[in-house]
């Protein structure tokens, strides 16, 4: 096998166009799947809203990254971009384990596998969290803090375990730009790189911590490849030249997530094959043969997937701007309002209309705002937009929002104004 997969990464690095071609019409494939499926649950007199996820996309797309990265490198899924239980059953068997940011999502984690590595991040963690961590054996955590340091060598003293972490740190910067940064700023995440001899210097007196290496999670959303690997690679360097200066092994770099996905030209999306050819040339030059480079990702690898299909309910004017007003919104699909962002959708015709009543439209090229049922101007998943493919919109149509398997249901307020919930949806062959 490694023979095979080490054959494909160099002929695909030799070839990219045909990469990207094979992932682009694998994506088609699984956009007309739910496009019938989303035809299906279309039923008489009720308004259609379902989230649809199309399992054997999603295996087949991290499979695909999986296969390309080099050896020595470890993809692990960060949980909190979706963690419905059939998303991580998907992926438990394809990538080499799950990242969490809380005690609820470990346990979400240990109910699909008891075994699967988990990797525990994220600021502020609680001594139930910490405790909840050793329990579920949980294989690195990341801290954020000497505080946090401290705590937990206390709690693994008092249980007599020793326990294996990564020290997240926050580089001074400067870093690429992103749409997210949560290093090379001032932000709540890691310790401070300045902060970082001082951190060393307690080290010793922390006898049930086994530094095992550092973390970097810097920003979220980077769409440029290139770029990426520069970052890894600055990583890479930082991570070797403390190991040196501190006499620590570096077992485990953990390089974060952050690949990002192009919601504004969804033909533009990050290079993966370029990104993985990138990364070999890093772990020769910039890492010792004994690291093993990890990454947690999540918005690239459940996003194009994901899809939210919501039903057109009126369609109006207003102060001279055009509204299309769906069943639905933001409390199931916040993404678009969160990043203040048009999210891309096409029109799904539903030509049955069975009301002896006019059927509001509006013609090809008429500009519009999508809309959903909140009593807030704020509830808005698309602003003055073009429908693609030169397509009118009527009362009764479909809206198929792609690109929403990531950071879509998981970060929205399901039960702000009481709604029903949207139909979730899992297509596995
Ligand atoms: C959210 C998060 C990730 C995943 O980020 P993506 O941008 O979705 O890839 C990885 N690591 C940490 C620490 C995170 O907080």
């Amino acid at each position: 096998m490694e023979t095979s997969d080490a054959q494909r990464r160099e002929a695909e690095s030799r070839n990219p166009e045909q990469t990207a071609a094979r992932d682009s019409s694998a994506q088609q494939r699984s956009d007309a799947r739910v496009r019938a499926c989303v035809r299906e649950l279309k039923r008489p007199g009720e308004p259609l809203c379902a989230y649809v996820r199309d399992l054997d996309r999603l295996a087949e797309h991290v499979g695909d990254l999986v296969r390309r990265l080099p050896a020595r490198t470890e993809l692990f899924y960060a949980i909190k971009a979706n963690s419905e239980q059939e998303v991580l059953r998907a992926l438990a068997p394809v990538v080499h384990g799950f990242e969490v940011a809380s005690l609820g999502e470990v346990e979400k984690v240990r109910e699909v596998s008891a075994d699967i590595p988990i990797l525990f991040g994220g600021p502020g963690k609680t001594e139930a969290e910490l405790e909840g961590a050793i329990r579920h054996g949980v294989r690195l955590i990341h801290v954020e803090s000497l505080h946090e340091l401290r705590k937990l060598d206390d709690l693994a003293g008092r249980r007599g375990a020793a326990v294996s972490v990564l020290l997240r740190i926050n580089l001074k910067g400067p870093l690429p730009q992103a749409t997210l940064a949560m290093g090379g700023r001032p932000t709540q995440f890691g310790i401070d790189e300045s902060l970082l001899p001082h951190v060393m210097e307690q080290l010793p007196k922390l006898t049930h911590i086994r530094v095992e290496g550092l973390h970097f999670h810097s920003l979220s959303n980077n769409l440029d490849a290139e770029q990426h690997v520069k970052l890894v690679d600055y990583y890479c360097r930082f991570a070797q030249e403390w190991a040196q200066r501190y006499g620590y092994p570096l077992r485990y770099l953990n390089a974060g997530g952050g690949i990002g996905v192009h919601y504004a030209q969804l033909e533009r999306q990050f290079d993966g094959a370029l990104f993985a050819g990138g990364l070999a040339s890093v772990l020769e030059q910039a890492l010792p043969p004994e690291t093993t480079l990890l990454f947690e990702c999540g918005r690239y690898l459940t996003a194009s997937s994901g899809y939210y299909a919501a039903e057109v309910l009126d369609v109006k004017s207003n102060h001279g701007r055009n509204y299309v007003v769906v069943r639905g919104g933001t409390h199931h699909f916040r993404l678009p309002s969160s990043w203040q962002h048009s999210h891309p959708f096409e029109v799904l015709p539903i030509d049955e209309w069975p009301h002896a009543y006019g059927r509001p439209e509006l013609p090809p090229n008429a500009p519009y705002t999508v809309v959903g049922q909140l009593c807030t101007p704020k509830d808005v998943l698309a602003s003055d937009v073009s429908a693609a493919e030169n397509v009118g919109v009527r009362v009764g149509d479909v809206l198929l929002f792609r690109y929403a398997g990531a950071y879509g249901w998981a970060i929205s307020h399901h039960d702000f104004l009481s709604h029903p919930h949207p139909e979730h949806v899992y297509l596995r062959e």
